[in-house]
């Protein structure tokens, strides 16, 4: 029996979502006839400028240890960009910390202002790390499910139901992985009042802001006034919009003691996100022509949106599905295909890779195994081809039903 390890990790489970994406890459290499639409990894590369910005900043020998918070240019840059999307709002760069990808600035919202006792309200289904990074703090994950009437989304009634003088924050994201729902301002207004009122932090995880099929960015907590923005962190980040997942850039706004504390927290972890990438970034958020790239690439993802949502409710109409307003995931369910012995989203996962080649994540990975989630964050051909091979998997399974 190897020694037990320390009770910080009793609870940690690696990230399914990254497992997934692993085996269909190694499956790849290995030859095997695999199409994944289980990560929710862009498919497009890197803007050019951002590349070049990062090129340069190598040969300008910005190689050695970054400020810890982040370069100011591309804090200011951030700033900028979140200012702007929220119609020209005062964005204060000084509140924001960089970090290696915005899964290190949850990680840090949480772990300095969660702990023992404390509990977390997760709106679910619900993004594999939150509950993994909230054990991390000690505290205690709480999920509150989403009314499937409503795109699985909660309302503050619904974070009521789930309150107890212990609840000490709430993660929000929006737009929503893995539903690709999109809370509307009304709703954020009065999940902010509810949060205020019972002196509730909310981490409000924006990540995908830019990726949504409303008019402009989606709504933020930024539209909201002042008051109701005391206990919030925005994260936000250049992953998604950006394509740029591997150059490992987040942030995080918060107000000033908190920022001072997740730098702290940071300076002992990390010291500060890769200094190449952050100039990378800074190019990201304040180029005019990535701007252009980004609506491209929102626009492209918008068009494959209205392709799925259009093959599933022509060659299977039974199937159940959030509307899809934003990010890049797709979130049906299969629990009704079968009514005795009914499918999850675990055994339909297994089947479609074992029979079809096709790697979905599990509703079980996000507390719910009655849904499945596809990304549809590949090229146009790859998303046609393994539809053909997801639809088909369907139309068996229901017609052993109908058998
Ligand atoms: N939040 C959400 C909702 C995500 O889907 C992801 C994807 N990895 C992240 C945060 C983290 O992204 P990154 O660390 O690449 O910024
Ligand atoms: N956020 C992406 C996903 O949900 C990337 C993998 C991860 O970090 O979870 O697939």
């Amino acid at each position: 029996m190897p020694d037990p390890l320390s009770t910080n990790v009793q609870n940690l489970k690696a990230s399914e979502t990254v497992a997934i994406s692993n085996e269909a890459k190694r499956r790849k290499a290995a030859g095997e006839d695999v199409y994944d639409l289980g990560v929710g990894e862009p498919d497009f590369d890197t803007p050019a400028p951002a590349v070049q910005a990062g090129i340069q900043a190598i040969q300008r020998g910005m190689t050695r240890y970054p400020p810890n918070v982040g370069i100011a240019e591309l804090r200011r840059g951030i700033a900028g960009q979140l200012s702007r999307m929220s119609g020209g709002r005062s964005v204060d760069p000084d509140q924001i910390v960089v970090s290696s990808g915005s899964k290190q600035s949850i990680f840090n919202a949480c772990f300095t202002l969660f702990g023992s006792k404390d509990r977390v309200l997760i709106p679910s289904p619900a993004w594999v790390s939150y509950p993994q990074i909230v054990h991390l703090s000690r505290a205690e994950p709480v999920l509150v499910p989403g009314d499937v009437e409503w795109g699985l989304k909660v309302s503050a009634k619904d974070l009521d139901r789930h309150h107890t003088t212990s609840t000490r924050g709430l993660i929000l994201c929006s737009p929503c992985n893995p539903t690709g729902a999109v809370y509307t301002l009304p709703e954020l207004r009065s999940i902010a009042e509810w949060a205020r009122k019972h002196e509730v932090w909310i981490i409000a995880d924006e990540i995908y802001r830019r990726i949504n099929y409303g008019s402009g960015p989606a709504p933020s907590l930024l539209d909201l006034p002042d008051e109701l923005l005391e206990r919030t962190v925005i994260i936000y980040g250049a992953s998604k919009a950006y394509a740029m997942t591997g150059w490992r850039i987040g942030a995080a706004l918060a107000p000033p003691h908190l920022t001072k504390a997740m730098a702290a927290l940071q300076s002992h972890t990390t010291t500060g996100a890769n200094h190449p990438a952050q100039w990378a970034a800074a190019a990201a958020f304040t180029d005019d022509k990535v701007d252009g790239e980004v609506n491209r690439m929102v626009a492209a993802f918008r068009r494959r949106r209205d392709y799925l949502v259009e093959r599933f409710r022509s060659a299977a109409p039974g199937i159940e599905f959030v509307e899809p307003h934003g990010a890049f995931y797709f979130f049906f369910r299969v629990d009704g295909i079968r009514e005795k012995d009914p499918v999850t989203g675990t055994s339909f996962c297994e089947q479609l890779m074992k029979q079809e080649g096709v790697a979905l994540v599990p509703g079980g990975a996000f507390a719910d195994d009655r849904w499945v989630r596809l990304s549809y964050a590949v090229s146009d051909a790859e998303l046609e081809a393994a539809l053909d091979r997801i639809l088909r998997l369907i139309q068996r399974l229901e017609s052993a039903r109908a058998a």
